[in-house]
Protein backbone atom coordinates (compact mmCIF):
# COMPACT_ATOMS: atom_id res chain seq x y z
CA UNK A 1 0.00 0.00 0.00
CA UNK A 2 1.00 3.61 -0.42
CA UNK A 3 1.82 5.57 2.83
CA UNK A 4 0.56 8.77 2.81
CA UNK A 5 1.10 10.33 6.40
CA UNK A 6 -1.01 13.50 5.73
CA UNK A 7 -3.98 11.61 5.58
CA UNK A 8 -5.01 10.70 8.87
CA UNK A 9 -8.60 11.18 9.23
CA UNK A 10 -9.50 7.38 9.87
CA UNK A 11 -7.23 7.59 13.11
CA UNK A 12 -9.00 8.01 16.32
CA UNK A 13 -7.22 10.40 19.01
CA UNK A 14 -4.75 8.87 20.79
CA UNK A 15 -4.18 5.86 18.01
CA UNK A 16 -0.70 4.77 16.87
CA UNK A 17 0.26 5.55 13.51
CA UNK A 18 3.42 3.81 13.04
CA UNK A 19 5.17 4.46 9.45
CA UNK A 20 6.65 1.90 8.07
CA UNK A 21 3.87 -1.00 8.20
CA UNK A 22 2.48 -2.14 5.47
CA UNK A 23 -0.37 -5.60 4.72
CA UNK A 24 0.16 -8.01 2.13
CA UNK A 25 -2.35 -10.50 0.82
CA UNK A 26 -1.05 -13.94 -0.17
CA UNK A 27 -3.15 -16.06 -2.28
CA UNK A 28 -2.84 -19.95 -0.71
CA UNK A 29 -5.74 -21.63 -2.14
CA UNK A 30 -8.99 -22.09 -3.46
CA UNK A 31 -12.40 -23.64 -2.54
CA UNK A 32 -15.43 -24.88 -4.31
CA UNK A 33 -17.80 -23.15 -2.44
CA UNK A 34 -21.22 -24.75 -4.45
CA UNK A 35 -22.08 -26.39 -7.15
CA UNK A 36 -20.94 -26.01 -9.73
CA UNK A 37 -17.68 -24.28 -10.05
CA UNK A 38 -18.44 -21.65 -7.78
CA UNK A 39 -14.46 -21.21 -6.38
CA UNK A 40 -13.81 -18.62 -3.33
CA UNK A 41 -10.12 -17.83 -2.73
CA UNK A 42 -8.54 -18.24 0.65
CA UNK A 43 -5.96 -15.55 1.61
CA UNK A 44 -3.37 -14.96 4.69
CA UNK A 45 -2.28 -12.05 5.14
CA UNK A 46 1.66 -11.01 6.56
CA UNK A 47 1.78 -7.55 8.50
CA UNK A 48 5.04 -5.69 7.75
CA UNK A 49 5.90 -3.75 11.19
CA UNK A 50 9.63 -2.68 11.95
CA UNK A 51 9.24 -4.98 14.69
CA UNK A 52 8.37 -7.88 13.38
CA UNK A 53 6.33 -9.44 10.62
CA UNK A 54 2.98 -11.06 11.11
CA UNK A 55 1.02 -13.82 9.76
CA UNK A 56 -2.40 -13.76 10.20
CA UNK A 57 -4.03 -17.01 9.45
CA UNK A 58 -2.25 -19.79 7.20
CA UNK A 59 -4.97 -21.07 5.21
CA UNK A 60 -4.11 -25.08 4.29
CA UNK A 61 -1.36 -27.14 3.18
CA UNK A 62 -3.49 -30.18 2.28
CA UNK A 63 -7.03 -31.33 1.95
CA UNK A 64 -8.66 -34.37 4.58
CA UNK A 65 -12.25 -35.89 4.35
CA UNK A 66 -13.83 -33.18 6.45
CA UNK A 67 -12.74 -30.56 3.15
CA UNK A 68 -12.72 -33.07 0.35
CA UNK A 69 -15.82 -31.70 -0.81
CA UNK A 70 -14.89 -28.59 -1.68
CA UNK A 71 -11.79 -29.37 -3.67
CA UNK A 72 -9.32 -27.50 -1.81
CA UNK A 73 -6.60 -26.51 -4.59
CA UNK A 74 -3.79 -25.49 -2.57
CA UNK A 75 -0.53 -23.04 -2.61
CA UNK A 76 0.93 -23.30 0.53
CA UNK A 77 3.24 -20.94 1.70
CA UNK A 78 6.10 -23.62 1.91
CA UNK A 79 6.01 -24.13 -1.76
CA UNK A 80 5.61 -20.54 -3.15
CA UNK A 81 8.44 -19.15 -1.86
CA UNK A 82 7.41 -17.64 1.38
CA UNK A 83 10.22 -16.97 3.36
CA UNK A 84 8.41 -19.45 6.68
CA UNK A 85 11.88 -18.29 9.17
CA UNK A 86 10.67 -14.65 9.02
CA UNK A 87 7.46 -14.78 10.67
CA UNK A 88 7.86 -13.29 14.29
CA UNK A 89 4.21 -14.30 15.39
CA UNK A 90 1.21 -15.99 13.68
CA UNK A 91 -2.59 -14.98 14.69
CA UNK A 92 -5.73 -17.15 13.58
CA UNK A 93 -8.76 -14.76 13.55
CA UNK A 94 -10.44 -18.02 14.15
CA UNK A 95 -9.74 -22.17 13.70
CA UNK A 96 -12.09 -22.96 10.97
CA UNK A 97 -9.89 -25.43 8.61
CA UNK A 98 -8.86 -22.92 5.92
CA UNK A 99 -7.37 -20.65 8.72
CA UNK A 100 -5.39 -23.05 10.62
CA UNK A 101 -3.77 -25.42 8.04
CA UNK A 102 -0.50 -24.15 7.76
CA UNK A 103 -0.10 -23.75 11.55
CA UNK A 104 1.97 -26.72 11.14
CA UNK A 105 4.81 -24.46 9.34
CA UNK A 106 5.48 -22.30 12.07
CA UNK A 107 5.87 -24.71 15.00
CA UNK A 108 7.67 -23.16 18.35
CA UNK A 109 6.18 -19.36 16.75
CA UNK A 110 3.72 -17.64 19.18
CA UNK A 111 0.42 -18.38 17.63
CA UNK A 112 -2.41 -15.82 19.04
CA UNK A 113 -5.91 -17.01 19.53
CA UNK A 114 -9.26 -16.99 21.28
CA UNK A 115 -9.34 -19.12 24.25
CA UNK A 116 -13.07 -19.75 23.63
CA UNK A 117 -11.81 -20.40 19.68
CA UNK A 118 -9.31 -22.90 21.31
CA UNK A 119 -11.68 -24.13 23.37
CA UNK A 120 -14.71 -24.81 20.62
CA UNK A 121 -11.93 -26.24 17.96
CA UNK A 122 -10.63 -28.94 20.74
CA UNK A 123 -14.05 -29.43 21.92
CA UNK A 124 -16.48 -29.71 19.32
CA UNK A 125 -17.28 -32.72 16.56
CA UNK A 126 -17.05 -31.36 12.86
CA UNK A 127 -15.80 -27.70 13.81
CA UNK A 128 -12.56 -27.98 11.82
CA UNK A 129 -9.33 -30.37 11.10
CA UNK A 130 -8.59 -30.93 14.59
CA UNK A 131 -4.79 -32.39 13.82
CA UNK A 132 -4.44 -29.62 11.94
CA UNK A 133 -5.43 -27.79 15.06
CA UNK A 134 -2.63 -29.38 17.60
CA UNK A 135 -0.19 -29.72 14.80
CA UNK A 136 3.12 -30.91 16.88
CA UNK A 137 5.17 -27.73 17.83
CA UNK A 138 2.08 -25.28 16.87
CA UNK A 139 2.33 -22.99 20.29
CA UNK A 140 -0.65 -21.04 21.37
CA UNK A 141 -0.94 -18.03 23.35
CA UNK A 142 -4.22 -17.94 24.26
CA UNK A 143 -6.43 -14.26 24.99
CA UNK A 144 -9.39 -13.89 25.94
CA UNK A 145 -10.16 -10.83 24.61
CA UNK A 146 -8.04 -7.14 23.03
CA UNK A 147 -4.82 -6.94 23.35
CA UNK A 148 -2.09 -4.47 21.45
CA UNK A 149 0.50 -7.09 19.65
CA UNK A 150 2.56 -4.25 18.62
CA UNK A 151 2.46 -0.72 18.40
CA UNK A 152 -0.25 0.04 15.76
CA UNK A 153 -1.33 -3.34 15.49
CA UNK A 154 -3.96 -4.52 17.78
CA UNK A 155 -6.21 -7.90 18.30
CA UNK A 156 -9.84 -7.64 18.57
CA UNK A 157 -12.17 -10.11 19.68
CA UNK A 158 -15.02 -10.07 17.21
CA UNK A 159 -17.82 -12.48 18.12
CA UNK A 160 -20.09 -13.32 15.10
CA UNK A 161 -18.98 -16.43 12.66
CA UNK A 162 -17.74 -18.32 15.84
CA UNK A 163 -17.76 -17.00 19.31
CA UNK A 164 -14.09 -16.74 19.72
CA UNK A 165 -12.99 -14.84 16.62
CA UNK A 166 -11.02 -12.05 16.60
CA UNK A 167 -9.44 -9.61 14.07
CA UNK A 168 -6.07 -7.63 13.67
CA UNK A 169 -6.35 -3.63 13.11
CA UNK A 170 -3.48 -2.08 11.79
CA UNK A 171 -2.82 1.54 12.26
CA UNK A 172 -1.29 1.92 8.80
CA UNK A 173 0.14 5.35 7.46
CA UNK A 174 -2.65 5.44 5.29
CA UNK A 175 -5.46 4.66 8.02
CA UNK A 176 -6.75 2.26 10.06
CA UNK A 177 -6.89 -1.23 8.38
CA UNK A 178 -8.74 -4.48 9.43
CA UNK A 179 -8.08 -7.74 9.10
CA UNK A 180 -10.82 -9.62 9.43
CA UNK A 181 -10.72 -13.30 8.67
CA UNK A 182 -14.66 -14.67 8.24
CA UNK A 183 -16.09 -11.94 10.98
CA UNK A 184 -17.29 -10.82 7.34
CA UNK A 185 -17.25 -13.43 4.70
CA UNK A 186 -19.01 -11.17 1.94
CA UNK A 187 -18.98 -7.47 1.27
CA UNK A 188 -22.27 -7.14 2.51
CA UNK A 189 -21.70 -8.39 5.41
CA UNK A 190 -19.73 -4.93 6.13
CA UNK A 191 -22.35 -2.71 4.09
CA UNK A 192 -24.93 -4.25 6.73
CA UNK A 193 -23.36 -5.47 10.03
CA UNK A 194 -25.31 -8.02 11.32
CA UNK A 195 -22.90 -9.60 13.81
CA UNK A 196 -21.43 -8.20 17.32
CA UNK A 197 -17.91 -8.60 15.56
CA UNK A 198 -19.25 -6.71 12.10
CA UNK A 199 -20.49 -4.17 13.99
CA UNK A 200 -17.27 -3.72 15.95
CA UNK A 201 -15.46 -3.85 12.77
CA UNK A 202 -17.78 -0.53 11.45
CA UNK A 203 -17.06 0.73 14.66
CA UNK A 204 -13.42 1.10 14.11
CA UNK A 205 -14.13 3.03 10.91
CA UNK A 206 -11.42 1.65 8.84
CA UNK A 207 -10.20 2.76 5.55
CA UNK A 208 -9.58 -0.93 4.44
CA UNK A 209 -10.71 -4.50 5.47
CA UNK A 210 -9.35 -7.69 4.61
CA UNK A 211 -11.83 -10.36 4.33
CA UNK A 212 -10.02 -14.25 3.60
CA UNK A 213 -12.22 -15.20 0.93
CA UNK A 214 -12.31 -12.00 -1.39
CA UNK A 215 -9.66 -10.49 -3.83
CA UNK A 216 -9.69 -6.97 -3.04
CA UNK A 217 -10.36 -5.22 0.46
CA UNK A 218 -13.77 -4.15 1.16
CA UNK A 219 -13.67 -0.29 1.58
CA UNK A 220 -16.61 1.98 2.97
CA UNK A 221 -16.86 3.89 -0.63
CA UNK A 222 -16.08 1.84 -2.62
CA UNK A 223 -18.48 -1.14 -1.56
CA UNK A 224 -21.66 -1.61 -3.47
CA UNK A 225 -19.57 -2.63 -7.27
CA UNK A 226 -17.68 -5.88 -6.09
CA UNK A 227 -18.12 -9.07 -7.17
CA UNK A 228 -17.54 -10.53 -4.01
CA UNK A 229 -20.57 -10.36 -2.27
CA UNK A 230 -22.42 -12.14 -5.30
CA UNK A 231 -20.81 -15.35 -4.41
CA UNK A 232 -23.73 -17.45 -2.71
CA UNK A 233 -23.35 -19.85 0.02
CA UNK A 234 -20.71 -19.53 3.04
CA UNK A 235 -17.75 -20.74 4.01
CA UNK A 236 -16.44 -22.66 6.78
ZN1 LIG B 1 -14.66 -19.70 9.08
Amino acid sequence: MTADPGRDAGLAAGAVNVAGISITPVYVADLLVDLPDVHMPVYVHVVEHPQGRILVDTGLTESDPLADDMEPQVQPLNRQGFDIGSITAVVNTHLHFDHCGGNKLFAGTPTYVQHRELEDARSIDGYTVRRWVDAPGVTYVELDGDIELLPGVRIVATPGHTPGSQVVVVEAAEGRHVIAGDSAVFFSDLDDPQTEGQRIIRSLHPVAVWLAHAHEPWRPAASSATGAQALPGRVD
